[in-house]
């Protein structure tokens, strides 16, 4: 068995075919004739614009706009002054058309590569992309296509670029496997988006897997089973049934208010990372967005997006929410998220460092550009700002009064903006969880980000795998934190949702109903899972599991707890 990371849920069962990688060698050599050299550049450029824009039509066809958009993408990328003023250079100084542009898409591979941070490691794809389609163009070589491969084919590849991907036909697809590639790598998203389970980073599967071998895909699991025997085939194939069942059953629950059983309404949001996915946010049925991580708006660029360019993209999420709320978060990084454009001095302990809200209000260019951007948006839909990493009342005030100046400027300007938008915090870390109380007399609304509460909780790293059994949202002080965060809301009359990755836990879900959070932000394919868990709970029986839960003294004992009443509830339905 071999073993991924699980990117896209269902059971895939089929036969591989590797999609194997082309040889672009070329023979370096000096020209003379440098202006011709230039034009071979510039041609293939261009017909390389012309044939990505053809396939980005397909792929919005076969697959959807989102992922034709990261094939557009490529466009910019070859458009890109520095890249091709650097090529031309390096032609005049004697190299061939081949080897100049080769050696500066490799210098931003290398910087985009080595970076932290998932999504600007992504972005190196997507430069390697764009090199492998202009030097095959240059070499005159035809690209591999997965347009034409048969029914119940698994496709294995080290990596599948987008433009590998256009005209994919869905139904003829079982599974993907590659060796790189994590939970928002393009391979994932493009599973995702097409319903195909998938594994990725499995190690040295392209070696390993041979054309025609059966394998059998966990998309939940991460596990990809070689030629299974029959056994493991009948297992496998019943799991498939009952995954396909299972999906087909939550769909009564879309287009339907997200509803506890005892009848309290509830509101569900998503969590997006740019304006296309709101897109996804309201094709899985969200009813707004509670979060919305700009800080994907600052990856994998040169230089940070200016205040237009941000307003562009906040107002295209409103615009596409209509009506519903959108929650834009400032700019949150540092930690595990590292932005080249921005040039982050590298920290002995950047989780306790200079992150998030505390990297704007040192930063205030940064900051009153996002602000004023966010501010200018916010006659295009329901918008709120929140503020992340928030640990003492000072960052919120700061922050209000920063806002307010920004208004100002904006009345003299004679720019319109929302007098009314509300200004909201993340609860995060221990401290703003202790001082909650405190913090709610004054922000406008709370949103619980679990994902780093725990980690800062029971301090601990959820990357380093010796201490990871201690990083558990079912962990008793974070539970306890949670509860009285949430406290602190009601006590305040304010809003508190949840975005952590932890809201759209069945496990969690009726101690939050008890707590009495009111909103859950959660990724859109969750959104009708959550629905169907909340609306399983009366807020009596919710309450009743919640007071044994916390009577419980251990995460072990918590869990098994949790366990066996979500398993008795799903016998008795
Ligand atoms: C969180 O910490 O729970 C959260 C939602 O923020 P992020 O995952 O973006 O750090
Ligand atoms: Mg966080």
């Amino acid at each position: 068995m071999l073993k991924g990371i699980a990117v896209s849920e269902g059971i895939g069962i089929g036969k591989v075919i590797l999609a194997e990688e082309q040889s672009l060698e070329y023979i370096e050599k000096t020209v003379t004739d440098k202006e011709t050299e230039i034009n071979r550049l510039e041609a293939a450029v261009s017909d390389f614009c012309e044939k990505t824009k053809k396939q980005a039509e397909e792929l919005a066809i076969s697959v959807g706009k989102n992922e034709a958009d990261i094939l557009l993408g490529h466009i910019s990328i070859v458009h890109d002054p520095f890249l091709m003023g650097e090529a031309e250079k390096l032609i005049k100084n004697g190299k061939c058309a081949e080897g100049a542009f080769a050696e500066i898409c490799d210098m931003f591979i290398t910087v985009f590569s080595s970076s932290e941070d998932e999504m600007t490691k992504q972005r190196s794809v997507d430069v390697r992309d764009v090199k492998n389609g202009v030097l095959r163009i240059l070499l005159g070589i035809n690209e591999i296509k997965l347009s034409d491969v048969p029914k119940g084919t698994v496709i294995v590849a080290k990596e599948l670029t987008p433009s590998m991907t256009a005209g994919i036909n869905k139904n003829h697809i079982a599974g993907i496997i590659t060796e790189t590639g994590g939970m928002t790598s393009h391979s994932a998203i493009l599973a995702r988006a097409l319903e195909i389970p998938a594994v990725l980073s499995v190690d040295r599967a392209a070696e390993i897997l041979r054309n025609g071998d059966t394998v059998i895909i966990d998309g939940s699991s991460g596990e990809v089973i070689v030629s299974p025997d029959s056994a493991q085939m009948e297992n496998y194939k019943e799991r498939q049934r009952r995954f396909i069942r299972d999906k087909k059953e939550l769909e009564i629950f879309r287009g339907r208010p997200t509803v506890s059983a005892s009848g309290e309404t509830y509101e569900l949001f998503c969590n997006i990372g740019n304006p296309e996915d709101a897109l996804d946010a309201m094709s899985f049925d969200g009813e707004g967005v509670g979060l919305f991580r700009t800080e994907f708006l600052f990856m994998d660029r040169l230089t940070a997006p200016t205040e237009d360019e941000q307003l562009e993209a906040y107002k295209r999420a409103a615009l596409t929410l209509g009506e519903k709320p959108l929650i834009i978060r400032t700019l949150d990084i540092g930690g595990d998220k590292d932005i080249p454009c921005l040039g982050l001095t590298q920290e002995d302990n950047p989780f306790m460092g200079l992150r998030a809200i505390r990297y704007c209000l040192k930063n205030r260019d940064i900051f009153k550009t996002q602000l004023r951007a966010i501010l200018r948006a916010s006659t295009s839909g329901n918008i709120s700002i929140m503020l992340p990493l928030i640990t003492c009342i000072e960052e919120l005030r700061e922050s209000r009064r920063l806002i307010e100046e920004i208004k100002g400027e904006l009345r003299s300007s004679h720019i319109k903006f929302n007098e009314n938008i509300r200004l909201g915090i993340m609860v995060e870390t221990a401290s703003a969880a202790v001082i909650a109380d405190v913090l709610a007399k004054e922000a406008d609304f709370f949103s619980i980000g679990s994902n780093d509460l725990t980690g800062y909780t029971m301090a601990c790293d959820r990357g380093n795998a010796d201490v990871s059994y201690l990083y558990s949202v079912l962990q008793p002080s974070v539970l306890r934190i949670i509860k009285r965060i949430i406290f602190c809301a009601k006590e305040n009359n304010i809003p508190v949702a949840m975005c952590g990755e932890a809201a759209a836990d069945p496990m969690l879900i009726p101690l939050l109903i008890s707590f009495g959070l009111t909103e859950f932000s959660v990724s859109p394919p969750s959104v009708l899972k959550v629905r169907k868990y909340i609306s399983i709970w009366t807020k009596q029986k919710a309450d009743k599991i919640t007071e044994k839960a916390m009577s419980l003294e251990t995460q072990g004992e918590i869990y098994e707890y949790l366990k066996t009443v979500l398993s008795s509830h799903s016998s008795d339905n």
